[in-house]
């Protein structure tokens, strides 16, 4: 059902972009539209077909898992490839922007000349930017175990600890608790280190007085979590608090703000507006949030320069930061879901100031 449903966008898309045929190389895009869990194989998607191709290290694997006309085997990848677009007849192929040039070059070198090749970027987004319900309950799950391991690991975030190990310790809980993997490298960042929007996890040890900040998530069935937690490590600075509280009204304020017709320009606007007006405005770098799904940064991107309008079914994070040079950095990140009547949010550990020392 769902794969007939995915299939059919992608037909549609076909017909917009005046294809005969769309390739797909992209794990996301394939695993999307044909359930194939592998890291290596190639989708060919016409108006009528629907063919998988791979070679035979994943042939077992593709059997057991792929919703698709046919399932061939390939020796040699481009030879495969070339034979069945052949044997379709196309003229007018699509594929994503991101493959290697190698590879296209190698499927043009091998196709007939008379084949026009090209290349498609954004317009391909559009297939996975609506999360049905079967994908929300997905990213769902992977936010709860960021709640079960964020808990498990809760005692060691204290002064004395070394960012590095509380980093490997998240990274065990979640995969000890079914995570499939970590979503991205996870970032712990104490003191100034804070400073620093992607400092991943140092030899530095955590020391009273400091906010830590600690961005982290998980992929479950292949659909990601990302979020945020800053948390302060006993009594902390005027001028830190002052930066948390500014961070979680601009981050509470966006989030509010989240609805279907909502421009995510606007999301970012709110703000970072809210934080210039605070005196901070030269310390937000990044835009507010991006997309996430079977890729843990996708469609679609919530800043200044964002032309998307929230819709039903989008996910999405909202993540504002400040980041003080020699000083420190908040940032609190938590992802939404656009619902008919407003929103959701999908992570679930509490963003408001605490003082892991008292409580
Ligand atoms: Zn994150
Ligand atoms: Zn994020």
């Amino acid at each position: 059902m769902k794969y007939s449903q995915r299939r059919q966008k992608a037909v549609e898309l076909i017909s917009e972009l005046s294809l005969d045929a769309l390739i797909f190389c992209q794990p996301e895009n394939i695993r999307y539209l044909c359930g194939f869990s592998g890291s290596d194989g190639v989708l060919i998607v016409t108006p009528d077909h629907l063919v998988f191709l791979t070679d035979s290290r994943y042939t077992t694997q593709a059997h057991e898992e792929v919703t698709a006309d046919r399932v061939a085997e390939y020796t040699i990848q481009a030879e495969g490839v070339i034979a069945l677009l052949t044997s379709l007849q196309v003229k007018r192929i699509g594929f994503e922007a991101g493959l290697a040039y190698g590879v296209v070059k190698g499927f043009q070198k091998q196709g007939d000349p008379d084949w026009l090749w090209l290349h498609f970027k954004d317009e391909l987004q559009s297939l996975r930017l609506h999360k049905a319900m079967e994908e929300v309950n997905a990213i769902t799950a992977a936010a709860d175990l960021n709640v079960a391991g964020f808990a498990e690991i809760a005692a060691m975030i204290r002064p004395g600890s070394r960012e590095k190990d509380i980093a490997l310790a998240l990274e065990f809980a979640l995969r000890k608790l079914g995570a499939e993997e970590k979503a991205f490298d996870i970032i712990v960042a104490s003191g100034k280190r804070g400073a620093m929007p992607h400092g991943v996890a140092s030899d530095k040890l955590l020391a009273e007085g400091e906010l830590v900040t600690i961005d982290f998530g998980c992929r479950l069935t292949g659909y990601h979590s990302d979020e945020t937690v800053t948390l302060a490590l006993g009594e902390v600075s005027d001028e830190l608090r002052g930066i948390f509280d500014t961070v979680l009204e601009a981050h509470d304020r966006a989030l509010a703000a989240v609805a279907p017709g909502v421009a995510l320009a606007d999301l970012d606007q709110l703000a970072r507006e809210y934080i210039k007006a605070n005196g901070f405005g030269g310390y937000f770098g990044h835009g507010l949030g991006h997309g996430v799904g079977l890729e843990v940064h996708e469609a679609p991107t919530v800043s200044p320069r964002s032309t998307a309008i929230a819709e039903t079914g989008m996910v999405f994070t909202i993540e504002p930061g400040i980041y003080v040079p020699g000083v420190g950095g908040v940032r609190i990140e938590d992802m939404v879901l656009v619902t008919a009547d407003g929103h959701q949010t999908l992570t679930k550990i509490p963003k408001t100031f605490r003082n892991i020392l008292l409580n």
